[in-house]
């Protein structure tokens, strides 16, 4: 989740972190309460693609986009059981 810097007009500077879909135009001041704008600022490119980077992501992601599930766990997914027909490998130690 990227995070956008806000100023007031009052000159306090503050970070904010929001969703690209639901930053807004302007936030509350977190110092003295007052209506604080957007600041444009460069995006902080470098942490993305880090694995720290991933990993704040993906865990801010699964909290309100919990990955679908479509059937019980254990059930379907596993590899097909390999079946021989050669009679000597009933002789063979099961595993
Ligand atoms: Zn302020």
């Amino acid at each position: 989740m990227p995070s956008y810097s806000f100023q007031c007009s009052e000159g306090c500077r503050f970070d904010a972190m929001f969703t690209m879909s639901e930053v807004p135009e302007t936030a509350e001041c977190r110092a003295c309460g007052g209506v604080a704008r957007r600041a444009i600022t460069a995006p902080h490119l470098s942490a993305a693609g880090t694995s720290a980077f991933q990993l704040v992501d993906h865990a801010a992601r699964s909290a309100h986009e919990p990955a679908v599930v479509d059937r019980l766990p254990g059930s379907g997914s596993r590899a097909p059981q390999r079946v021989t027909r050669n009679p000597l490998h009933a002789k063979l130690p099961r595993a």
